[in-house]
């Protein structure tokens, strides 16, 4: 298993972030990475590798130029409306909702925040672009490295990627990295990737990002949206448009469901996998279903996530691993580094 590590993850660093109306410590934080890159020292699973940078023209494969644009340049913008901005993480406060208008580019700060934004909880602070490029560099990379013949690469990387769309932030994610190595592989010659979403959250970025496509299956495990975020998306009657019509697989499961209902619903989603046939699988790998999370309602052990490496080796594909959400900082390394393990012991 080769481990591509972000090592500007750290300049990522909210200094807050706004749930349930007030403001909080950022549940997203630096010392989430550091606990997978601890326990991956500790377990000694393969190499350690740092990613060489790709061109930007790979990151709009995914993304639009428009949004890439906004989030090169947004902690400058922030800055140069008041120096004092500095001191301070940028959040949206106004958004373009149903009846307004989001083809048009506003030139003013704060209307752009919202337009390529979907929630107040995710702070954009002074490092967030150098610690989302080198992410998404990262993914690249992994692509790339199952396309030379490596069986398994994990990405270890926050921000984390699967909320943002093709030109929105937010649910702490700014690129969408599991989509941007699906295409790599695509583009690298890959005739159909699968991507499965284990965060306890939907991966709503990632499905409407593959929404109309046939070459891309976007399987996803996770909380019921009527009561969990993203809310707004990933109901079981979604199942792709168009070409991509029925290469969309969303399996809600109500928050508290049982851990025995949750890998029956993992089944589900790699029996589905099975019959698609892809030559190469992507893991949105979020643990925000362990237990002890502060955030989430499901109750995986950390012992079944040996047993979720496991299932997924038995698909028998290359697999890109990349580090989605998981909160509970003390059992994250713990709980990550089984899923790789459990996958490669079984292969
Ligand atoms: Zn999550």
């Amino acid at each position: 298993m080769l481990t591509f590590y972000n090592e500007q993850h750290a300049q990522h660093r909210g200094r807050h972030e706004f749930f349930r109306g007030e403001q909080v410590p950022c549940f997203e934080k630096p010392e989430r990475a550091d606990s997978v890159l601890a326990e991956l020292g500790r377990r000694g699973l393969g190499r350690i590798v740092t990613p060489h940078g790709v061109p930007l023209m790979s990151l709009e494969r995914i993304h639009t130029p428009r949004y890439l644009h906004f989030l090169r340049n947004a902690w400058s913008e922030w800055v140069a409306l008041d120096p004092a901005n500095a001191q301070k993480d940028a959040f949206p406060s106004v958004w373009p909702v149903r009846t307004l208008r989001s083809d048009i580019e506003p030139e003013n700060f704060a209307a752009r925040m919202g337009l390529y934004s979907m929630d107040s909880g995710t702070p954009l602070t002074a490092g967030t672009w150098t610690a989302a490029k080198t992410g998404a560099d990262c993914a690249v990379n992994a692509a790339h490295a199952l396309r030379l013949g490596e069986r398994g690469a994990f990405v270890l990387s926050r921000p984390p990627g699967h909320h943002a769309g093709a030109d929105f932030f937010g649910g702490y994610c700014f690129l969408n990295n599991a989509a941007l190595a699906a295409q790599h592989l695509l583009d690298d010659g890959a005739r159909k990737v699968a991507i499965i979403d284990i965060d306890y959250h939907h991966g709503n970025g990632t499905q409407s990002i593959f929404y109309h496509r046939d070459d891309v299956l976007f399987v996803s495990i996770h909380a019921d949206p009527r009561n969990e975020y993203p809310f707004y998306l990933g109901h079981a009657d979604e199942r792709g448009e168009g070409a991509g019509h029925g290469y969309n697989m969303n399996l809600p499961l109500a928050a508290g469901s049982s851990t025995q209902a949750w890998f029956t619903a993992l089944e589900t989603a790699c029996v589905r996998i099975g019959s698609f046939a892809p030559d190469a699988v992507v893991v949105s790998l979020g643990v925000d279903t362990f237990v002890g999370d502060p955030l989430s309602r499901f109750a995986l052990q950390s012992a079944d996530y040996l047993k979720i490496g496991e299932r997924l080796a038995w698909l028998g594909k290359p697999t890109a691993f990349i580090f989605e959400g998981g909160y509970a900082v003390k059992e994250l390394g713990v709980n990550v580094v089984n899923v790789l393990e459990g996958y490669e012991t079984a292969l």
